[in-house]
């Protein structure tokens, strides 16, 4: 059974509760922001048993361990390639980081490749963010999952998304905070629900919370629920679930 573990649930920044964006689905790692790494460990997760990272795009708090996830993996003694999968712009930007960060190649016994969601058969578009951000939809025997990054409200994102089973999306903000969504291009749990059910998706999964929030799972759940009827979870860091 496709399985999921959330290692972070924050959006922009870490909290005591929440690392930044990052999902284990199976061996491939969707986005890997900071605090990701850390709560990668501890899941208990074998790195080398990950062989694709998925990037929705270039926010730090997106791509803030990647570095760290290259040089951990080669602190194990990794050999198996690794592969990035994201748009050209951020593998790009994600090379010339490794470099900036002064990477020692000489150390890193494996290949990174660098390619795009085509050359790997993953459905992929972009959505309504700058930088550019990939949603990505990956197919199981079990039904769809569609992995969103960030992204404002947008009709486009649920025709993408039609009939999924599994919808993770953006839900930076709460109603009262559309401006501030508008402003920074991200979503309230009420846009993410209705992307859900305009999409006939048959679960929801809220997940980008904003620290300024603090602790407002309920009412991220309750203004979901009222646009959406299906099963919503608002994502917990170590959370796990099953496609
Ligand atoms: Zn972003």
């Amino acid at each position: 059974m496709p399985k999921l573990t959330f290692l972070g649930t924050s959006g922009s920044v870490l909290t005591k509760e929440r690392m930044c964006a990052g999902i284990l689905f199976d061996d491939k790692l969707l986005d890997v922001g900071f605090g990701v790494l850390a709560n990668l460990i501890r899941s208990g997760k074998k790195l080398d048993s990950i062989s694709d990272l998925y990037i929705s795009h270039t926010h730090s708090d997106h791509i803030g361990d990647f570095t760290g996830l290259v040089w951990a993996m080669a602190m194990k003694g990794r050999t198996k390639p690794l592969r990035v999968v994201s748009s050209s712009s951020a593998g790009a930007a994600l090379e010339r980081i490794l470099d900036l960060q002064s990477t020692p190649y000489a150390w890193v016994k494996f290949e990174i490749t660098f390619v795009r969601p085509e050359d790997v058969g993953v459905k992929s578009v972009t959505t309504v963010h700058d930088p550019e951000n990939l949603a990505y939809r990956f197919q199981t025997d079990r039904g769809d999952l569609v992995y969103i990054g960030d992204t404002a409200k947008s009709e486009k994102i649920s025709e993408f998304a039609k009939g999924c089973d599994l919808l993770i999306h953006d839900s930076t903000y709460l109603d009262g905070q559309e401006s501030l969504a508008a402003l920074t291009q991200h979503s309230t749990a009420r846009d993410a629900a209705n992307t859900a059910k305009l999409a006939k998706s048959r679960r929801l999964v809220l997940t980008h919370f904003s620290p300024g929030n603090g602790v407002a799972e309920r009412r991220y759940l309750a203004q979901a629920s009222a646009a959406f009827d299906g099963r919503i979870v608002a994502a917990k860091d170590h959370q796990i679930l099953t496609v």
